[in-house]
């Protein structure tokens, strides 16, 4: 890939060294290549992770040979994701931007926007879920359980945000009886409205610390991110799941 003076893209800030980058418009052939071989050897995912090809703003490539706009290297991003699924592989990327929802299965995480960020600190604003109420019924979304976790406000429990968004949980490797608690009662609200719409949120009382979802099938979810308080109500109004907090 090569910019406005005809230099290619050059960097050196992660671990992996010193490194340009492939202009998009070759992308697709090395997907193939790569799962082509590792077909000849037996092996056969179920899903690959395409990082950052989501997340990232379209790329523009100058080379005369190949030039590429932002919309071009969007589209053979996409081209990758559709080659994965063609696989009857699951598609994944790094965070759910809405251009590529509609090739993904899932997402590594989707993170709130935090200072200084990206990743720690606490929120800038009040974080909603608005990206929920478009997409909770076409994209799978995983959260981090613990507090601050990346992505999540330094003063918040992740996954009181997995439980308002009705995502899945992360596991870790050597969960405590409490964690699988948590993830039990994540994956159970998941199993339940995880295809359904998000079809409302609210503050409940004054601030906006207590929130509350609705999903179209008549669950609600609420939390509160000052006590750790949640509540999972059943459309017939039978409590599913709720703590009480601090
Ligand atoms: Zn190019």
């Amino acid at each position: 890939m090569k910019d406005e003076e005809g230099n290619p893209e050059y960097c050196d800030i992660w671990a992996g060294g010193p490194h340009g980058w492939l202009c998009t418009c070759f992308s697709k052939g090395y997907v193939e290549r790569n799962y082509d071989t590792l077909m000849l050897h037996g092996a056969v995912p179920d899903g690959a992770y395409l990082d950052v090809f989501a997340v990232v703003p379209g790329d523009e490539c100058y080379d005369p040979l190949h030039r590429m706009t932002r919309s071009e290297s969007l589209a053979y991003r996409a081209a990758c994701f559709e080659e994965i699924r063609s696989r009857g592989m699951i598609v994944s990327s790094e965070e759910p931007a809405d251009w590529a929802v509609p090739y993904l299965d899932l997402v590594h995480h989707a993170p709130h926007a935090l200072i200084p960020g990206p990743g720690s600190g606490p929120a800038i604003g009040v974080p909603i879920p608005l990206f929920s109420l478009v997409y909770h019924d076409a994209v799978v979304v995983p959260w981090s359980l613990e507090r601050g976790a990346w992505g999540i406000p330094e003063s918040d429990l992740g996954y009181l945000y997995g439980l308002l968004n009705a995502g899945i949980p992360y596991l870790s490797i050597q969960p405590n009886d409490v964690e699988i608690g948590i993830v039990r009662a994540l994956a159970e609200l998941h199993g339940r409205v995880g295809f359904f719409e998000m079809t409302g949120h609210m503050f409940i009382g004054s601030g906006h610390r207590r929130q509350r979802t609705e999903y179209s099938d008549g669950t609600t979810v609420e939390v509160d991110f000052n006590t750790d308080e949640y509540r999972i109500v059943a459309p017939d109004g039978t409590i599913v799941a709720e703590h009480p907090g601090k």
